[in-house]
């Protein structure tokens, strides 16, 4: 059978098959094809915006904003909750979409459901009211936030619905208006969530559309967008400030790291496999903060090595619709091939030595899926692309090093700066060498913790600004400074 034949017998998915343009859902004219990452086939129509809807969700947005600005942040507050629970007690049903779209395990589909919630609820509880600068002899200073106006949030795929409800509970609680473009390689699971929020939410304060790279360029571009939150690549986040640059807007930018991570020769050796297997490797190592490099004392190389390949080598591989999975398929082809690429240049380096894993079971182009091994290599250095460049897949390297300025100098010599940890049982040690890595949280015996009342961000090219806790909830917001005389 033709691929046209198999895209003509293709159909929309119930429920979630429309844009959400000021509380209406609206299917559109065009559409595209969703791949299964487990089988590497199309198994769904997805609707597909044009410039036209987007001038349409734009104005709906403008409309909805000052009525939505003019509520209290308790008001706005118990509406994102109302969502919240909506998405909660939705993840049962939902799961078996993003697992379909996204290919992650039933289990990890349902987690991302129930902890996006949660965050949910957590962001839109922040304190962002005015303050009290000073108020003194010299007079009385007042730091007032104002929403900015109409929010465009552009998601990726690797967390399709975390990621983009983190940004819809703080745009709405802060009191803008909001447009969601979801990553065209897993937007139905978002397109089934619109229609929950259309049930709670005011026509036009929470806007969905799905579609192509275009339709993120064309927001960036939009006069009517007011600020652009942004998760995704490097690459593309310097598209988006530059295209942004045009009408000034505000921009926050979540990018991608190679985080590093530094097992010192005191460390206890159990909890680093553990931690450094966990981060490596859940949802298939595509995770913006994962653990992209390790590297390991010398002195405690041997060990190490032993406890973290029997972690990793135990990992069990396959569809996320098969319960008890650990890991399914890359999410996407062209994701499944550059670590594919990785993978293989770095196995045939000289000297490089894989210690489980190394295969990939999907064939040259992912024609029976977009499976590959979890993987260990030693034996490389950073001239290596996969140690040097971000993998964003379940192979790690290993390298080890003989004295902590070294190995601190190693993991800083990048232009990521995400996040990174070090793993040490002396305290005092530990905090020496994270005050040294240069990314935006440093972690001490653990990797990974997302908060929501902790701002997250990156240095470097991993990123423009904070998301999270208050320092990042006040980006949804225009500073005002109101002053006058004492008396
Ligand atoms: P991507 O940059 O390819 O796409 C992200 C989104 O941008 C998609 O919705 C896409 O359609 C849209 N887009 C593409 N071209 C655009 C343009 N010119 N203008 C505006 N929007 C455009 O990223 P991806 O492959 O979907 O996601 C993986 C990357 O995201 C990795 O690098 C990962 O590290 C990073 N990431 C970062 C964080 C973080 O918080 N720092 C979190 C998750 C993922």
């Amino acid at each position: 059978m033709g691929e046209g034949t198999v895209l003509e017998r293709l159909e929309m998915v119930e429920g979630a098959n429309a844009h959400l343009i000021g509380g209406k859902l609206i299917q559109g004219n065009a559409s595209f094809a969703v791949i299964d990452p487990a089988t590497g086939r199309p198994f769904a129509l997805c609707p597909e915006a044009s410039q036209a809807d987007l001038d349409a969700v734009v104005a709906a947005a403008r409309a909805a904003f000052p009525a939505w600005a003019a509520r209290t942040p308790e008001d706005r507050r118990a509406l994102v909750h109302a969502l919240a629970d909506n998405i909660a007690a939705a993840a049962d049903r939902l799961a078996p979409l993003l697992t379909r779209e996204h290919g992650k395990p039933i289990e990890q589909a349902r987690m991302e459901l129930t902890v996006a919630a949660h965050h949910m609820k957590q962001l839109a509880a922040l304190e962002i009211g005015d303050e009290v600068l000073r108020d003194d002899a010299r007079g009385k200073v007042e730091l007032r936030y104002h929403p900015l106006g109409v929010v465009g949030a552009i998601a990726p795929w690797n967390f399709p619905i975390a990621l983009a409800m983190h940004k819809v509970a703080q745009a709405l609680y802060t009191g803008n208006t909001l447009i969601l473009k979801p990553s065209p390689y897993t937007p139905l699971t978002t397109l089934a969530v619109s229609g929950l929020a259309a049930d709670v939410l005011p026509a036009g304060v929470m806007n969905v559309l799905a579609g192509g790279n275009d339709l993120g360029a064309w927001m960036t571009a939009h006069e009517g967008i007011d600020k652009i939150s942004f998760t995704g690549s490097v690459a593309t986040g310097k598209k988006v400030m530059a295209s942004a640059a045009a009408t000034l807007k505000r921009i926050t930018l979540e990018l991608g790291g190679n985080d590093a991570t530094l097992v010192l020769a005191d460390a206890d050796l159990d909890k680093a496999a553990a931690g450094i297997a966990r981060s490596g490797f859940y949802n298939c190592g595509q995770i913006c903060m994962a653990i992209k490099r390790v590297y390991v004392d010398e002195q405690v190389r041997a060990p190490f090595l032993e406890k973290l390949v029997e972690k990793v080598s135990a990992l069990r591989v396959g569809p996320g619709s098969e319960p008890g999975m650990d890991m399914g398929p890359i999410q996407n082809r062209p994701q499944y091939e550059k670590v594919k690429a990785y993978l293989e240049d770095a196995v045939a380096r000289p000297g490089a030595e894989v210690l489980t894993g190394g295969s990939v079971r999907g064939g040259e182009h992912g024609e029976g899926g977009y499976f590959i091994e979890p993987t260990i290599i030693a034996g490389l250095d950073e001239t290596v692309p996969l140690v040097c460049e971000e993998q964003f897949g379940p192979v790690m390297p290993v390298l080890s090093f003989t004295s902590e300025d070294e190995a601190v100098q190693r993991a800083n010599a990048t232009r990521f700066g995400l996040g990174a940890s070090v793993w040490s049982t002396d305290e005092t040690r530990a905090r020496a060498v994270a005050g040294q890595l240069m990314a935006g949280t440093v972690w001490i015996n653990r990797h990974g913790l997302n908060e929501s009342d902790v701002p997250f961000g990156g240095m470097k090219e991993s990123g423009y600004g904070r998301e999270h806790g208050v320092l990042g909830i006040r980006a949804y917001q225009e500073l005002q400074v109101v002053s006058r005389p004492t008396g």
